[in-house]
């Protein structure tokens, strides 16, 4: 395994740092921390679209570039450091577009993947429930099928941009039958989010922001040839659709704006006339920072060589994301103990330093470890897929 990168990929990384500094002059979109959850700029997304960076890494026969996964991750490690908003496009990219193309019919494949790569079409990801986060097989909103439909009934909830997103990829029980495994008993099907009978409504984070939601599914018909993959396989082609999740560099990345902040803070903000960064106990925990984000990020580029040698590195990748966000975590924590009350003052605030990202980082980051699944549950596919240690 090499990962130095070609001269192509150099070059890559080149023309879209050149890209996003010159969109940064502009002030056309809205760049800032943590883009993925919360920036949704369609215009953006479309520019980023006419370049080919959207999709660069699927097969050719569907309109991708057909490069690597590598090439991916180069474009949006780019893209989230710099803050681009990124919202509009990154899970039809990251997830969306490799699931139809995995699971998809032909049907499917035409109608989406095109719209995908020009940036015409949005997503969200109707998973959880209620009563069911980790352990997704207890899901309950059902698809019951009616001639060429589905009819959907039920809540969802903790979703991301479902009140922006154009369609909706969810998990759906389609047995009733007790004695269908429980593995068995799941369908996933496209549903277009202005379908009549689905209420959408806001949950308002932490840090004051609207970017989940509870969906309500009340009657809502959906033909039948928007099922993606078989009846009754979702349960097993979402497990995929989690590796293409969880194998990214995002999971490391997304609060990059509050590393350089903590970075420019130490070098320029004195205690006794000394600036913090001589400190030996400052300049300790800020090597040790720098020591996990570099490892973090060269375990992430191994895991994206795996992708590309067409595997599906399900427990790698569990690590990776593992690693990752408690990276994330232990970044806002660090910052925040640093800056004392200057990481505490929020964006809004005149007085906040470096537009109160650290503030934000810092209420956001115990999601950082839930979302895509939790520190725990990656735990666990660790101990039984990776060391083989069962529990029967
Ligand atoms: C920022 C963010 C964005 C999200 N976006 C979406 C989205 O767009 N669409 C969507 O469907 N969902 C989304 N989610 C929901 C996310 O997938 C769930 O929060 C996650 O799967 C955990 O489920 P839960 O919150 O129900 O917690 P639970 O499953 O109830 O878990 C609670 C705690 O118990 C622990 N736990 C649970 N089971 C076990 C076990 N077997 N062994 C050990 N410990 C265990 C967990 O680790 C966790 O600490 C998002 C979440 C966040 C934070």
């Amino acid at each position: 395994m090499d990962l130095r990168l070609t001269e192509a990929q150099s070059r890559l990384q080149k023309d879209i740092r050149a890209f996003l500094e010159s969109m940064k002059k502009k002030e056309e979109y809205p760049f800032t921390n943590d883009s993925l959850q919360l920036v949704f700029s369609p215009e953006f997304s479309q520019k980023l679209a006419e370049k080919g960076w959207i999709g660069i890494a699927w097969p050719k026969e569907f309109g991708g570039q057909g490069a690597g996964y590598l090439e991916r991750c180069i474009i949006l490690e780019e893209l989230l450091k710099s803050g681009a908003p990124v919202g509009y496009h990154y899970l039809a990219d990251r997830q969306v577009g490799p699931g139809i193309i995995h699971f998809g019919s032909d049907f499917l494949k035409n109608e989406f993947l095109q719209k995908m790569l020009n940036a015409q079409v949005s997503f969200c990801l109707l998973f959880s429930e209620p009563n069911a986060g980790s352990d997704l097989a207890a899901c309950e909103t059902s698809a019951v099928e009616e001639g060429d439909y589905f009819i959907l009934n039920g809540q969802k909830t903790w979703t991301s941009h479902g009140h922006s997103a154009d369609y909706g990829w969810g998990l759906m029980r389609t047995s009733f039958d007790s004695k269908t495994p429980r593995h068995n008993a799941f369908s996933e099907i496209l549903i277009n989010m202005k379908t009549p009978g689905i209420t959408i409504r806001p949950v308002i984070n932490m840090v004051g922001l609207h970017s989940f939601n509870e969906v309500f599914f009340d009657n809502v018909k959906i033909h039948k040839k928007y099922l993606i993959g078989k009846k009754g396989n979702g349960f097993r082609q979402i497990m995929t659709n989690l590796v293409y999740e969880r194998a990214t560099i995002d999971r490391l990345i997304q609060n990059y704006s509050a590393k350089e902040a903590l970075f420019e803070y130490a070098k320029n903000t004195e205690k006794d006339g000394v600036p913090l960064s001589k400190d030996p106990i400052i300049r300790d925990s800020l090597a040790k920072l720098e020591v996990e984000f570099q490892v973090g990020r060269k375990y992430i580029y191994y895991v994206t060589t795996l992708l590309d040698d067409g595997k599906i590195p399900d427990y790698e990748a569990a690590i990776g994301k593992n690693f990752c966000t408690l990276f994330e975590a232990k970044l806002s924590d660090l910052a925040t103990n640093i800056m004392g009350l200057h990481g505490l003052i929020m964006p809004d605030s005149p007085k906040a330093l470096f537009k109160g990202i650290v503030a934000e980082s810092y209420l956001m980051s115990p999601s950082y470890t839930l979302q895509g699944g939790s520190v725990e549950i990656l735990k666990n596919i660790i101990a039984k897929r990776g060391l083989k240690l069962s529990l029967k």
